[in-house]
């Protein structure tokens, strides 16, 4: 058994929460979020059989390291976002908005592109 130092589960929950960094709003704690589930999940067509919209729905990959993760920013923005975070260490890697023509909107002029 690891004590709480070497164990960064434990290290972690005994430290500090999970700070997202919004593209939209800025750094914000994960309560202002809902989790989305495994952001690299690819749908099945909708007139895909019932055994593949099983496995669409109910198989997860339990990912130890980074997994890409959908948050939706409820009490912010009301932005989806796509996380990069590693499950051992809750180390941010990567924040970016879920849909392609929300990306606009936090570079450049941002306008956007109206989207
Ligand atoms: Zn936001």
């Amino acid at each position: 058994m690891t004590n709480g130092a070497q164990d960064p589960i434990r290290n972690f929950t005994a430290r500090a929460m999970l700070r997202i960094h919004c593209p939209f709003c800025g750094v914000r704690d994960h309560s202002e979020f809902t989790y989305g589930g495994d952001a690299s999940i690819v749908y099945p067509p909708l007139d895909a059989g019932a055994d593949e919209w099983h496995d669409a729905v109910f198989l997860r990959e339990n990912v130890r390291g980074l997994q890409s993760e959908t948050w939706h920013h409820v009490n912010g923005c009301r932005m989806w976002l796509i996380v990069e975070r590693d499950t051992m260490t809750h180390e941010i890697v990567s924040v970016r908005p879920a849909h392609e023509g929300c990306a606009t909107a936090t570079s450049g002029d941002g306008k956007g592109e109206g989207q």
